[in-house]
């Protein structure tokens, strides 16, 4: 291997994990190397297109995964530059202080985090900064202490919505609006980077508004002149050195073609199922397990949120365009008649006819897609899975991919959506007056679907940090707790999920593992 193949720091994925890492990293001077499997995402009309996007999964990998009966599924994931975060909705929260200890749920135990949410914060406050997020501090009711405001205002309701929170605070509850990184300025519309378009969970921003990871971290990063992004470049499996404490090499397939790269750091971060393949497909002598799995974790505690999408119809329709500003988190701990964690309540991006094409539910009576798709308000409710070390990734000796997933704590996502249904009842209508209020409640109709396994989006947990090696793969450094030079900064190394995206938390934690990778390389 050439000299010229070795870096300081290789980073493998730039994702929220990694691509973060990346940009803390840049400044430093060391040379430093991101592999990332994916190209750039293609700028094009069909970034905004929900048929080429959700019907067609036109930027959803081709790859095949198993399922545990060893059928064949098709995940909803991308690989690209800025990984997922080039599709998501960029509702950036943050865990709740309550999340890093041990809570108890009706299905069991969300065990506690090596790191408290005090040492967190102040990434936490980073990374809402660097990615530009737009929120209003005190209005979520369990939101957890911040060292500083948001930098920028929160997005506003459109009327629809605006008369949705005004119901709902009329019902007892606490709406507020949702933490958002995009770069959007309502004051000077003319100026304003985000145009406020439909198309933006789930799409990447064909104008590059959207605080993704390649537009706020990688892009940056790669204006030093000591940080290199090789695309295309999927990392096949990882050798450790003679006493097997070191990983020696990167063995990467590009096109086809065999190279290899050496770093003194090797953080991987390809997600956490691909994190978990990887360590595991480089299982060798010394470990038989896969890397960094003396204790059998790797892989296991899969996790990916219980989320549904919930359609309410009403006979008033809802022309909304930019849906993903309020939510609802009275429930995320309990009630008063229910003593458990039941999760939290948002929105999805405005449901159009094609989108409900791709996972059709059942058709109201008397409606259509596009009647439903034009009177409905897309709720999206996610509830905490469990860690279960039976949940797992795993790879057959061709390296191919499955992954087993049982879904567990289901009582307390029941509830929620029974809690919203509730509160929907609940609303009233101003625009028709009474016979609308009539139709609303009587109308009001939840098609309820949970998600299926190959909705992947939330995964997290395969490789999860902790103090007890025997226990747990890494260190509270996210390093390998068996190997000097390997660190994990994916959504991999959660002991538990919260109920909340996941996005922020793996940002703010490669943030605090940059620091603690500046300090080491010193
Ligand atoms: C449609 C959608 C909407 C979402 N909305 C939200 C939201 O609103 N809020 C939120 O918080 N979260 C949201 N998420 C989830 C969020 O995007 C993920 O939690 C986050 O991106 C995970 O970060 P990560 O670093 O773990 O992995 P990723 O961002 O997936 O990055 C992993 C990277 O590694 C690369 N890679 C994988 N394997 C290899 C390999 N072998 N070699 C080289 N490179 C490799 C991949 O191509 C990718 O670039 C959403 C996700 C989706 C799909
Ligand atoms: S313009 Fe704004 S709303 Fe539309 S995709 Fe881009 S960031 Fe999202």
């Amino acid at each position: 291997m050439s000299s010229n193949n070795h870096y300081d720091v290789i980073i493998i994925g730039t994702g929220a994990g990694g691509g973060t890492l990346a940009y803390t990293l840049a400044p430093s001077g060391k040379k430093i190397l991101l592999l990332e499997r994916g190209d750039y995402v293609p700028r094009e009309k069909d970034n905004w297109s929900t048929r080429a996007v959700n019907l067609e999964g036109k930027y959803n990998t081709k790859e095949a995964w198993r399922d545990s009966d060893g059928k064949e599924l098709h995940p909803h994931t991308n690989y690209f530059v800025g990984g997922n975060t080039k599709f998501y909705g960029a509702a950036l929260f943050r865990l709740r202080k309550e999340d890093f200890g041990e809570i108890r749920h009706h299905g069991g135990i969300s065990p506690t985090w090596p790191i408290s949410y005090d040492e967190l914060e102040p990434y936490y406050t980073k990374a809402e900064h660097l990615y530009q997020v737009h929120g209003n501090r005190g209005e979520d009711p369990t939101e957890p202490w911040a060292s500083a405001p948001y930098k920028f205002p929160a997005v506003s309701h459109e009327q629809r919505i605006q008369h949705l929170h005004d119901d709902l605070e009329r019902a007892g509850l606490k709406p507020f609006h949702v933490p958002l990184g995009i770069r959007i300025d309502e004051k000077n519309a003319r100026k304003s980077p985000c145009i406020r378009c439909n198309t933006c969970d789930g799409h990447p921003c064909l104008i590059g508004a959207k605080s993704d990871a390649q537009t706020i971290c990688v892009d940056p990063a790669l204006e030093h002149a000591n940080v290199s992004l090789v695309t295309n470049a999927k990392v096949m499996h990882l050798e450790t050195n003679g006493n097997a404490r070191e990983v020696s090499k990167v063995v990467v397939d590009r096109n086809g073609v065999r190279e290899e790269y050496s770093g003194d750091i090797v953080v991987v971060s390809c997600g956490a199922v691909n994190s978990a393949a990887l360590l595991l497909r480089s299982a060798n002598d010394s470990h038989p397990n896969g890397l960094a799995n003396g204790s059998d974790v790797v892989g296991r505690h899969y996790m990916g949120h219980i989320n549904s999408v919930l359609m309410a119809l009403s006979k008033c329709p809802n022309p909304t365009v930019f849906q993903k500003t309020l939510a609802i988190n009275d429930f995320y701990f309990g009630s008063r008649e229910w003593d458990y964690p039941m999760g939290h309540i948002s929105f999805v991006g405005k449901l159009d006819a094609d989108t409900l094409k791709a996972g059709a539910p059942a058709i109201a009576p008397g409606w259509t897609l596009d009647l439903m798709a034009k009177h409905s308000l897309d709720f999206w409710l996610t509830s905490e899975d469990l860690p279960d070390a039976n949940n797992r990734v795993t790879v057959d000796r061709d390296g191919q991919i499955s992954v087993s997933y049982k879904l567990n704590n289901v009582e307390g996502h029941d509830r929620l959506k029974a809690q919203l249904q509730k509160a929907m009842k609940q609303t009233n209508c101003d625009v028709h007056g009474h016979e609308c209020h009539q139709g609303l409640f009587s109308r009001n109709l939840y098609l309820g679907q949970r998600l299926p396994l190959a909705a992947v989006a939330h995964q997290n947990g395969t490789v999860r940090f902790g103090n007890d090696p025997k226990t747990s793969a890494l260190d509270r450094n996210c390093k390998a707790h068996e190997l000097d030079n390997l660190y994990v900064v994916d959504a991999s190394f959660f002991p538990s999920s919260g109920a909340v995206n996941p996005a922020l938390t793996i940002m703010a934690n490669a943030l605090r593992v940059g620091d603690h990778l500046l300090e080491r390389m010193k």
